[in-house]
């Protein structure tokens, strides 16, 4: 297969160890409710017999009403509800190669897996045409299946690009690759977990940083064919606002909590993790353990969330309280995953002293501290 001609769209994903370097947006620390679930039945309540409104639980949880914050499972940026209204603005409007273009270069980091799937085949079939993002979606799913494989087929030529750059047309790792794609053809037995378990064994053979952002690529590949069919028959016949609001869903930052609720895990901060609705809602209560079979990046990115948050109360964005937030989600996830999450943390101290050294005008950076407080305990127990 001719492939070179793809390297020019290729972007490659950036190592996620970054994400913790990058200079931290202004604060934006928009209230508004935005727990539907909660307010509603609260709501409902106090109308049913003036019961006290009780918003605690996750709508107290403060990470989640941040913008930019990185979803500690997927690793992708999140959305709040007025982030949202934005980008379904830039949708809805949008006709053709306006919107084709808007999808593939600017929205697609943000789309989760099968929805990214929806949106990708809606930018093919817009181009060239004057479609709106109602037509794309309706045209597309006139041939759901041959457009399931392009849009596989696509990920999978990336990836394969990526490691021919990086490991040579000889290595086993772009053969695999190549030979994935070229018999990608089994649109109703692909099933993305089974791929990521293949990929995993080679693991040991390419560096960690190549290994992490392929994995980040593969990781665009929607789930199977059922669950990118599950979202079109959502979605065909309605408006585009409906639509682009069905797209950004599951990029909606929620209160994850780390022993699930309906095993009676703890409606506090130490027991949540910011994560999107997309990561959240599928998990449900299963355990971790099962959990990293779906999603393989949960093992790294919970690193990268929790020194992205770090910053963030170093900056001043958190409330005082949160101090000691680091220390405890570190306990809940070490437990929760018996033992396969190890988060490297800044305790309150620690996290104290650099607020006010950011204050007195001084740089902070997080991840080096974080490499340095590791280092010094490691020489402590020895
Ligand atoms: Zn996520």
């Amino acid at each position: 297969m001719e492939i070179s001609s793809l390297t020019n769209k290729f972007i490659p994903a950036k190592p996620a160890s970054k994400e913790a370097e990058k200079p931290l947006p202004a604060a934006e620390n928009k209230i508004g409710n935005t727990d539907n679930k909660t307010s509603s039945k609260a709501a409902a309540n106090y109308f049913k017999a003036a019961q006290s409104i009780n918003f605690g639980g996750t709508s107290g949880f403060k990470i989640k009403k941040l913008e930019d914050v990185p979803c500690p499972c997927c690793g992708l940026i999140m959305l709040t509800p007025d982030s949202t209204k934005k980008h379904v603005n830039r949708l809805n409007m949008a006709k053709g190669n306006k919107l084709a273009d808007r999808i593939e270069q600017e929205e697609e980091p943000v789309f989760r897996s099968n929805e990214r799937a929806c949106a990708m085949m809606a930018a093919k079939t817009a181009r060239g045409t004057d479609m709106n993002l109602m037509q794309a979606i309706n045209k597309a799913n006139e041939n759901l299946p041959a457009n399931f494989n392009n849009i596989c087929t696509d990920v999978l030529l990336n990836a394969s690009v990526y490691c021919e750059e990086n490991f040579g047309e000889n290595s086993e790792i772009f053969k695999f690759l190549m030979s994935k794609t070229d018999n990608f053809n089994q649109n109703n037995d692909f099933y993305r977990p089974n791929l990521t378990e293949e990929l995993a064994k080679f693991k040991n053979t390419i560096p960690e940083d190549k290994y992490n952002a392929l994995e980040d690529m593969i990781m665009k590949m929607p789930l199977d064919y059922k669950s990118v069919e599950k979202v079109m028959k959502t979605i065909v016949g309605k408006s585009p606002t409906i639509i682009a609001q069905t797209l950004y869903a599951p990029s909606l930052a929620t209160a994850e909590h780390v022993h699930p609720h309906s095993l009676g895990g703890k409606n506090t901060a130490a027991n949540f993790l910011s994560e999107c609705a997309g990561c959240n809602n599928p998990r449900s209560s299963m355990s971790y353990l099962e959990w990293l079979k779906i999603h393989p990046e949960f093992s790294r990115n919970p690193q990268v969330y929790i020194e992205h948050v770090e910053g963030r109360i170093v900056n001043g964005e958190l409330p005082d309280s949160y101090y000691s937030y680091p220390v405890d989600i570190k306990e809940t996830l070490t437990s929760e995953s018996e033992g396969h999450i190890n988060l490297k943390v800044l305790d309150k101290d620690k996290l104290i002293e650099l607020r006010n050294a950011k204050k007195a005008g001084q740089e902070v950076d997080i991840h080096a501290e974080t490499e340095k407080s590791e280092e010094t305990e490691k020489t402590e127990e020895e």
